[in-house]
């Protein structure tokens, strides 16, 4: 057997794994809440939540209760059949977004993969299929994934495109409006761009955009599967975006893709609906042979109680206050390291300085570097393009743990100053 070590474990994966990702040295073994530990009992503190993921934290309780009760019931029995948990969290899932259906599947790219084709069907009979997406935008690593995310870097060496998709600059609408040709049907946007760097749309691109594609009959749809579930202090961060703006309580998207935090690190997927389209992808038009498992449907209503009893919302929308308020403040007292605080609730952006002198040795994106310090800080971040580094953390982080991770970073950004 493999020895319980760093070094065994890293040549395991350099003879083995398809080497597609760009790792970072770390080995990690456990956890429990938003600590981590790697393979030499060395604790992290966890404020990236795999990438939004774990929104839970590590090992917790209810996830593994719901993981071994429901697995001693039924873990797949396929879509041929109904079951409760998925009626359940179907259900769960229109009552926190509005009138429509839900299909669900096994990942965030399968969950957009599942609107462009809900976005073919609703514009075949006229020829209408084209898609715009924005520029720095992430929409996920399949073919129809890489055509629609507005980054070159994840379509280089996998041409040709998969047709269909244009880009539009993000919260430009005269833009989205100039774009728009015979041939378009949709619009897809994230709420706030993750990957692209915390960005949020504004009030007014998004009421702007619902004006557009209803006076053009285009889908507006929105990629919710990193900015949802409550990381910015509401479901999906529209309604957080829209929270008071006259018009914005009764705006909803055509469409809705869901993942990470969804299943707190159990696979699971899902779209959803509007009801005036929800019947469009008919019986045999669509499928996937895991999705919506019960095992998977009963892990997400958990989380979804958890968060509900345990008022996480809130939590993520004032913890995550308090921090963007921190990094604020090191940015007022530290300028030439960080420029910014971006975000919102537990979806947050340090946005370093753009020479950071300390940097200038070693050939890695500032984000990289920085990421690095912080975990041999003891800190796990996630960078977004060259000069982010984001905060996704469990959306059960306690207080300490926000001030513990703040810390670390103000000492990161001082030996950087
Ligand atoms: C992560 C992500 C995806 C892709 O999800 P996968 O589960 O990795 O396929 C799609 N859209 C956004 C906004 C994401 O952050």
């Amino acid at each position: 057997m493999v020895h319980n070590s760093h070094q065994a474990i890293r040549e395991l994966f350099d003879k083995n794994v398809v080497p597609s990702y760009g790792r970072f040295e770390l080995v990690l073994s456990h956890g429990a809440g938003s600590q981590v530990y790697d393979v030499a009992g060395r604790r992290y503190l966890d404020l990236g939540s795999g990438i939004a993921v774990s929104c839970l934290g590590h090992a917790h309780p209810a996830i593994t209760d719901a993981l071994v009760e429901q697995s001693k019931k039924l873990i797949h029995v396929s879509n041929l059949y109904f079951t409760e948990p998925q009626g359940r969290l179907a259900a769960e899932l229109v009552q926190r977004l509005g009138d429509g259906k839900v299909f669900f599947c096994n990942s965030g790219a399968e969950a957009n993969e599942g609107l462009y084709k809900l976005v073919r069907k609703f514009g075949h009979d006229e020829g209408r299929f084209e898609i715009l997406t924005a520029t720095h935008s992430f929409h996920g690593r399949t073919l129809a994934g890489i055509a629609a995310t507005g980054q070159d870097k994840v379509k280089k060496g996998f041409e040709p495109a998969v047709s269909g998709f244009r880009h539009i600059p993000f919260n430009d609408l005269e833009a989205a409006r100039r774009a728009l040709s015979p041939s378009t049907a949709a619009i897809l946007i994230e709420g706030v761009q993750g990957e692209g760097g915390v960005t949020p749309a504004t009030p007014e691109y998004l009421l702007g955009l619902r004006a557009l594609c209803d006076e053009k009959n285009l889908l507006l749809l929105m990629d919710g599967v990193q900015c949802g579930h409550y990381r910015t202090g509401r479901f999906q961060s529209f309604q957080k975006i829209l929270e008071g703006v006259p018009g914005g309580e009764q705006f909803l998207p055509d469409g809705l893709s869901m993942a990470k935090s969804l299943g707190g690190g159990f696979p699971i997927g899902a779209f959803w609906v509007r009801t005036p389209y929800a019947d469009l992808l008919g019986a045999g038009t669509h499928g996937t042979t895991y999705g919506g498992t019960p095992l998977a449907c009963a892990v997400a209503l958990k989380i979804l109680e958890v968060i509900d009893r345990e008022k996480l919302a809130d939590r993520a929308l004032t913890l995550g206050a308090w921090l963007k308020s921190e990094i604020e403040r090191l940015a007022r007292t530290y300028p030439a390291v960080v420029k910014s605080a971006r975000g919102m609730g537990f979806l947050l952006g340090i946005e370093l300085a753009d020479d950071i002198p300390a940097f200038a040795a070693i050939d890695k994106p500032p984000a990289i570097q920085f990421v690095n310090r912080l975990h041999a800080a003891g800190v796990l971040t996630i960078p977004a393009g060259t000069h982010i580094v984001r905060l996704l953390p469990p959306l059960n982080l306690q207080p300490q743990e926000a001030g513990e991770g703040i810390s670390a970073i103000e000492a990161v950004v001082k030996s950087l100053a």
